[in-house]
């Protein structure tokens, strides 16, 4: 059989068709060898082939235990050798945790055998309170029961609720091991966190699923992505998203193409190729786009061109990005083209934004259309018996599969970002913010959600609570370096199973192929009868009776659809009308405020007016002001260089002064040493002349004596 991928029409219908149906049955067909798909995959790079290759040696088991009725039935019809087929309804809970009958790429190994990847956690289960409430859990308390009852209410009816599955990686650098491992996978869907010197060391989560750090990436696809698969093969929308701190593994889980551990992107794509292959009834057109998010800009990977994508919603297609490029894939070569030719695009507009894998969310968006081949006579008939039991349906299914790696919630004090990096970082924890925050109100039943606060949530309104099958892989590191993160991703976890969805397959009667059948079968009986004459004649009445009677069901089928779809835009029109008016209460309440603001300020203009006019006055008398002081400075300075130079004259006739005072203290000096000799030889003078007039006395006493 050949999967037929060129289907012009489909593509057009792919975008139209949104139209929620009731429950149906569904068909899975599944069985063989992945290398007879690989077979026909076409040249790829070498890295490419080494990965194609790699999921060509892995052997699909499928289970075949629940379909071989189906099987028999097409098998004695002759239709397909060789192949498994399945029925399964589509209102059937999967279940994640169990590991399934089915594999992916690389064998089987059940979720339940993961056992605890390190040290016991008995002491710490019994020191730890029991919650109370159910919904999100809470640092230190332990979950009640079985996860998926204590967390949140089961699925019911249409309404199913968010997986969640947490990977564990293990450490992988001398330094995260040297810091120590800080988680403790105590069960298949249980781990216990241990934060060293935290104020609440031990604290315990419950998941849909825990994988431990020796699991593998087929565990992974297994566990989280496989059901996801199946389901969009049957026409519903999927979402399977990676969350945690940069570093944790998301990249690794989803987008990685190294042999021996390739990840969920290209398990899925081959998932998809080899069911397609498989199946005899069904043609299947692939699409893939492929962009990011960088910075709340939407980037097209497959085309760099478009680099600011804007998003839009109506009623046809929700949410979409009109003009992003969508490639048809018939292969998983194809598919990893164009996944590389996306990469390197995102590396080229790194370099050019400055930023690196890690800053940005990436979205590969697959779009399967599915439809019934245009069968033969003979071939309708021998499925008819199948057909009735709604294995095959006149219906075209779309189901699209978002695979996103979400960009690392890291801490910015801790990254220690700065400049570009910082912003790209205040971006990033915006939009993951906006994701907690958009998962918080639809846990708690919000009625207003903020999903139009980031592109990121707006761009995964569908998953978050509405006509999607999420599967969250919450990524976190065992090592006790990033145990706050790690915390804050489980929590971000836990609080994703609170959020329920409400699937619905998106279908339409296939029109096309219907008629085309009846036309061949009517021209078929028609040259019938003209050769067999009158018993063909009867024959071919019968045959016209048949195919009336198909007419009229095809009838009630159209009719039963426009019913459908009258209700679906009935439904999409009283939305729409109460979303109006809940736009239109709110612009008006914007009106108000605005108003008010407005009111505010013209008040502060006028306020502001005033002070302007005080303000210039103030300035002209300050200028006034400063004119005088300026004049009286200047009249001021005048008198000071007058006084300056009066000083120095005076300070110069001073000087002069001294000088003369000077000389004429050295003159009176020099005539005082003269005076004091004068005056000295004076009186050596006059000692010498009254020692003379004493001499002279005494001798006239001497001659007076003598005399007498
Ligand atoms: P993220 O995308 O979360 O920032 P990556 O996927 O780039 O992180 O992983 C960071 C590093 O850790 C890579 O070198 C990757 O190979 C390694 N790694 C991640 N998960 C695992 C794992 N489960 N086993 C081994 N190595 C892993
Ligand atoms: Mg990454």
């Amino acid at each position: 059989m050949e999967v037929q991928h060129t289907v012009p029409a489909y593509s057009m219908l792919a975008s139209k068709l949104r139209l929620p149906r009731g429950s149906s049955t569904e068909t899975s067909l599944a069985g063989v060898t992945a290398a007879a798909l690989f077979a026909a995959a076409g040249a790829g790079g070498g890295g490419r082939d080494k990965t194609t290759e790699a999921l060509n040696e892995s052997s699909y088991a499928h289970a075949s235990d629940a379909m071989p009725r189906a099987a028999t039935q097409l098998r004695a019809a002759g239709v397909a050798a060789n192949r498994g087929a399945a029925v399964r309804t589509s209102g059937a809970r999967r279940s994640v945790s169990s590991g399934g009958s089915s594999c992916g790429v690389n064998g089987v190994t059940p979720t339940s055998s993961f056992g605890n990847g390190m040290r016991g956690t008995g002491a710490v289960k019994t020191c730890m309170p029991m919650r109370a409430s159910v919904g999100m859990p809470s640092v230190g308390h332990r979950m009640r029961g079985s996860t998926s009852d204590a967390l949140c209410e089961p699925d019911q009816g249409l309404s199913e609720r968010v997986k969640v599955l947490v990977r564990v990686r293990p450490a992988v650098s001398q330094t995260e091991r040297g810091g120590g491992r800080c988680v403790d996978v105590s069960g298949p869907a249980r781990l216990v966190l241990h934060r060293v010197d935290a104020p609440v060391p031990v604290s315990e989560f419950g998941f849909d699923t825990v994988l431990p750090p020796t699991c593998s990436q087929c565990d992974v696809f297994n566990a989280a992505v496989k059901d996801v698969v199946d389901d969009t093969l049957q026409g519903y929308n999927g979402t399977i998203m990676a969350y945690g701190q940069t570093g944790a593994g998301k990249t690794y889980t989803l987008g990685n193409t190294e042999p021996d551990a390739i990840g969920m992107i290209p398990r899925a794509v081959a998932e998809i190729f080899m069911q397609a292959k498989l199946d005899p009834l069904h043609s299947y057109h692939v699409t893939m786009s492929y962009i990011q998010i960088y910075m709340e800009m939407i980037q097209d990977l497959l085309c760099p061109e478009n680099d600011n994508l804007q998003l839009r919603e109506d009623a046809s297609n929700g949410v979409h990005l009109p003009g992003v490029k969508e490639v048809a894939v018939s292969s998983l070569a194809e598919c990893l083209h164009h996944l590389e030719l996306g990469d390197r695009n995102r590396i080229f507009a790194f370099t050019h934004l400055n930023a690196h894998s890690s800053r940005s969310h990436a979205v590969v968006l697959l779009t399967v259309v599915k439809s019934r081949r245009l069968l033969t006579h003979a071939e309708k008939e021998a499925v008819q018996l199948a057909e009735k039991e709604g294995v095959v349906t006149h219906k075209v299914k779309v189901g699209k599969l978002y695979l996103v790696d979400l960009a690392g919630s890291e801490r910015l004090k801790k990254s220690r970002s700065v400049g570009v990096r910082a912003s790209e970082a205040i971006s990033i924890n915006k939009s993951l913010s906006t994701l907690g925050m958009c998962i918080s109100a639809r846990a708690a039943d919000g009625s207003h959600v903020p999903f139009r606060d980031s592109k990121l949530t707006r761009l995964l309104q569908e998953s978050l609570g509405g006509n999607a099958k999420t599967t969250l892989v919450v990524c976190v590191a065992d090592t006790q370096l990033h145990a706050e993160e790690t915390l804050q991703s489980l929590t971000f976890g836990s609080r994703a199973m609170c959020v329920r969805n409400r699937p619905v397959i998106n279908e339409r009667v296939d029109v096309v192929t219907l008629d085309d059948e009846l036309i061949g079968r009517l021209e078929g009986e028609r040259s019938r009868a003209d050769a067999g004459g009158g018993d063909g004649r009867s024959d071919g009445g019968g045959a016209f009776l048949q195919l009336e009677s198909e007419h009229a069901q095809l009838a009630a089928q159209l009719a039963e659809e426009r019913e459908r779809h009258e209700a679906v835009v009935e439904r999409l029109r009283a939305e729409a009308a109460a979303e109006t008016a809940e736009a239109q209460a709110s612009l008006e309440q914007s009106e108000a405020s605005l108003g008010e603001v407005r009111g505010l300020m013209s008040e502060q203009a006028s306020a502001l007016a005033s002070l302007a006019v005080e303000r210039d006055e103030l300035l002209a008398s300050n200028r006034a002001l400063a004119q005088t002081h300026l004049t009286q400075v200047s009249e001021l300075s005048s008198r000071v260089q007058a006084l300056l130079a009066q000083h120095a004259s005076m300070a110069a006739a001073r000087h002069a002064e001294e000088a003369v005072t000077a000389a004429l203290r050295e003159d009176a000096a020099t005539l005082r040493v003269q005076l004091e000799a004068a005056v000295a030889e004076r009186d050596v003078a006059l000692s010498q002349r009254d020692a003379a007039r004493a001499d002279a006395a005494e001798a006239a006493a001497a001659a007076a004596r003598l005399g007498g």
